[in-house]
C-alpha cells in the first residue's frame, strides 16, 4: 500500500510518520469518532484530479460531529480548501481515497461526549478498487443487525458504529461471499457493509429510505439522481424486505469506495438473469463519466484539485 508523505493534524500539513496521537486518546478508547471517506479521480485525458461532491462530505462530517457532541472551528468550504491544500502537496496523479476524522483528542478515562477536545486530521491515499468482483458480487444476509439509531446514530459515519460493519464484513468474506446485506432491527432490508443498497423490480429503481438504519450515503443521492434524471426511471425510498432481493431484476451497492457494484448473485440465488443487468450498466458508465468530471451538466459535483 502506498502511504501518504503528509497529513494534516493537530493543526498543520506534516510528515504523515510525525502525526501519532496517545494510547490514552478518548477516541482510541471509545470509538468517538466521526470520519469521512471522499474519492479524488484522475482524468487521464486532463491529467487533472477531482474531488467528488467534497461539499457533501464535509456537510455529513460536521452533521455526524453534532450529533456525537463535536465542536470544530471548520465549515464546509474551509475543510475543501484544506484537503485542497493537502491532496496538491502530495502530488497524487492517480485515483485517490481522502480520510478525513473528527475525533474526541482528550487523554484519559471515562465515557461521555461532554467536555472532550475535538481535533481534526485529514489523510490521502492513492486507492483503486474496495470490492474486486464488482460486476458480479455474490453477497449473503448478514445473520448480525444493522445498528439501530437509537443505538448509535446509523445515518452518520461514527467510527464506533464500524465495529458492526467489521463483524458483517468479516464473517462473509470467510464464508466465501464478496459482501452482505444488513437487516435493521424491524427485519427490513438497511444496506452493506460500507455501501447502500438499490434493486430494480418491473423498471422501479428502488433503495430504503433514510429513516430505515442506512448511512445517508452520497453515492446513493449520486445514483438517484442519475436513475431519475439520465435514465428517466421513477426512483422510489421505501422500505425493501428481505424477500424482495430474491424477485429483484437487479440489485446494485453504491458507496464512495465501493462505486457501483452490480449484485448477480443473493445467497446463491440468481438475480433476474444471473448478470448484470441494463440499469446497473448505465448507472455504472453515467458514474464513470460524471466522476472523472466529463460531464458538463454535473461540474458542479467536481472540485479540481
Ligand atoms: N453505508 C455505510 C455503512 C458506509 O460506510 C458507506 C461508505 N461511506 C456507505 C453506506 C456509502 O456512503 P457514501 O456513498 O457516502 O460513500
Amino acid at each position: 500500500m502506498d502511504l501518504p508523505k503528509h497529513v494534516f493534524f493537530e493543526g498543520d500539513i506534516i510528515p504523515f510518520e510525525q502525526a501519532k496521537i496517545s494510547v490514552a486518546t478518548h477516541a482510541f478508547n471509545y470509538g468517538t469518532a466521526v470520519f469521512g471517506g471522499i474519492r479524488g479521480y484522475w482524468n487521464e485525458e486532463q491529467k487533472k484530479l477531482y474531488l467528488f461532491r467534497p461539499y457533501d462530505h464535509y456537510r455529513r462530517l460536521l452533521n455526524s460531529g453534532r450529533m456525537m457532541n463535536m465542536e470544530v472551528p471548520y465549515d464546509e468550504e474551509s475543510l475543501i480548501q484544506l484537503t485542497l491544500e493537502l491532496v496538491r502537496k502530495e502530488g497524487w496523479q492517480t485515483d485517490i481515497y481522502i480520510r478525513p476524522l473528527i475525533y474526541k483528542a482528550d487523554l484519559g478515562i471515562g465515557v461521555r461526549l461532554h467536555d472532550l477536545k475535538d481535533d481534526l486530521t485529514i489523510f490521502s491515499l492513492p486507492f483503486a478498487h474496495y470490492i474486486k468482483n464488482d460486476t458480479a458480487a455474490h453477497v449473503t444476509i448478514s445473520s448480525w443487525r444493522r445498528i439501530d439509531d437509537n443505538a448509535i446514530p446509523a445515518r452518520g459515519k461514527i467510527s464506533g458504529a464500524y465495529a458492526n460493519s467489521a463483524l458483517v464484513k468479516t464473517d462473509a468474506a470467510r464464508s466465501g461471499f464478496d459482501e452482505a446485506l444488513v437487516l435493521d432491527q424491524n427485519g427490513h432490508v438497511s444496506e452493506g457493509s460500507a455501501m447502500n443498497v438499490f434493486i430494480v423490480r418491473d423498471g422501479k429503481v428502488i433503495t430504503p429510505p433514510v429513516t430505515d438504519n442506512i448511512l445517508e450515503g452520497i453515492t446513493r443521492r449520486t445514483a438517484i439522481e442519475l436513475a431519475s434524471a439520465e435514465l428517466g426511471l421513477p426512483v422510489l425510498e421505501r422500505t425493501i424486505d428481505r424477500t424482495e432481493l430474491f424477485i429483484s431484476d437487479e440489485i446494485f451497492l453504491t458507496g464512495s469506495a465501493a462505486q457501483i457494484v452490480a449484485v448477480t448473485k443473493v445467497d446463491f440465488r440468481p438475480v433476474g438473469m444471473g448478470k448484470m443487468g441494463p440499469v446497473t450498466e448505465k448507472i455504472r458508465e453515467w458514474f464513470d463519466s460524471v466522476v472523472r468530471a466529463k460531464v458538463p451538466k454535473y461540474h458542479h459535483w467536481n472540485v479540481e484539485v
